[in-house]
């Protein structure tokens, strides 16, 4: 079945939606989250579960977790990754282990994402949405520095991308059954969730929300991992760069050469010894720092193709508590 998850086939969490939370190192939000979480999923039904999976903390995350599965065994299921493998791969890791059939809510572990959203979410889906996407009216408690280089991520990514990624959406989203499905089928190893889920299309509606302040804890995404991200979202979704050096090199070629014809036509002309070294210097550097940049360009892509040229698991499981089948399916 699916790769990674180091247990028997099969061994799944059922349930008709999953409220799934990946949380990285945090012991100070999830006591707030958790009750809100369970309150909306008893609101919703028998069927609905919740998911959390562990990306490899180091406080007291998964103590907590084994806590809140030990208190709702039937409700509950936790996972633990081996390590600390990132928000997307966590997320991966997290649809792996759903169902066939269940519908999943995606949401932050930090309460940004409210969960008391989550039956709009699903009055949506029923109405025929598969997708239902949460969509930031406000991004309280995020400076502007951040809100500025979000704008220019999902402008340049947009121009440059054939999937277009609604702006100002995160991870915080319902999935229907069928596009979680379709996600589980891209194995690819360096992921940008957000370009997946609207890779995977299917009819995708905008559930407008006031983004909250993180309940306690502080954020794991400072500016280099953000960049990483950003990078990683544009090289997953666009050949563009590659082919902006082709462009790049024609245009300087084609304008020495029309240097080239205005020196000849100096000397030639007017007598008018062109002075070597500085403008030689100038040629020489420009040239050399598009050559080199154009082969970072490369380098970006080469990399990522050597990576998933490994065929590595995209994840390993450390340890895994998941609610029994329900009764109603039998053995
Ligand atoms: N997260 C994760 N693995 C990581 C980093 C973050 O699972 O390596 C989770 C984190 O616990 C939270 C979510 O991803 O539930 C979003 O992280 P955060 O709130 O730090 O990001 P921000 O909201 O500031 O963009
Ligand atoms: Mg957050």
């Amino acid at each position: 079945m699916r790769e990674g998850h180091g247990y028997p086939p099969g061994m799944t969490l059922h349930a008709d939606l999953v409220l799934l939370v990946a949380a990285h190192n945090e012991a100070a939000a999830l006591p707030l989250l958790h009750p809100r979480l369970l309150s909306v999923a008893q609101g919703l039904g028998p069927g609905v579960r919740l998911l959390y999976v562990d990306d490899g903390s180091r406080d007291g995350t998964w103590a907590l977790l084994q806590a809140f599965q030990q208190a709702s065994p039937e409700r509950v299921g936790v996972l633990r990754l081996s390590r600390n493998f990132g928000k997307e791969l966590a997320l991966t890791a997290g649809l792996d282990h759903v169902p066939e059939g269940a519908a999943v809510a995606v949401l932050d572990a930090d309460g940004q994402d409210p969960p008391e959203l989550v039956p709009a979410m699903v009055a949506r889906w029923r109405a025929g949405a598969e997708v239902v996407y949460g969509r930031r009216v406000s991004r309280a408690g995020e400076s502007l520095a951040k809100r500025a280089t979000a704008a220019a991520f999902y402008r340049v990514i947009n121009a440059l991308s054939d999937t277009p990624i609604p702006p100002d959406t995160g991870d915080f989203r319902l999935l229907g059954p069928r596009a979680v499905a379709a996600l589980r089928g891209l194995r690819e190893r360096q992921r940008f969730m957000k370009g997946l889920f609207a890779w995977v299309g299917f009819r995708a509606e905008a559930l407008d929300y006031e983004r909250a302040p993180r309940l306690a804890g502080a954020s794991k995404f400072n500016y280099w991992r953000l960049w990483n991200l950003a990078l990683e979202g544009i090289t997953g979704f666009s050949t563009v760069p590659l082919r902006i050096a082709t462009y790049v090199g024609l245009a300087s070629a084609v304008l020495a050469f029309l240097a080239g014809l205005w020196v000849i036509a100096r000397t030639l002309l007017w007598d008018d010894p062109v002075a070597g070294w500085p403008s030689l210097m100038v040629a020489i550097a420009f040239l050399g720092g598009l050559q080199l940049m154009a082969l970072g360009v490369i380098g970006e892509y080469l990399g990522r193709l050597y990576l998933e040229a490994k065929q590595r698991p995209l994840y390993l499981v450390d340890e895994a508590r998941l609610p029994p089948p329900r009764v109603s399916e039998g053995p």
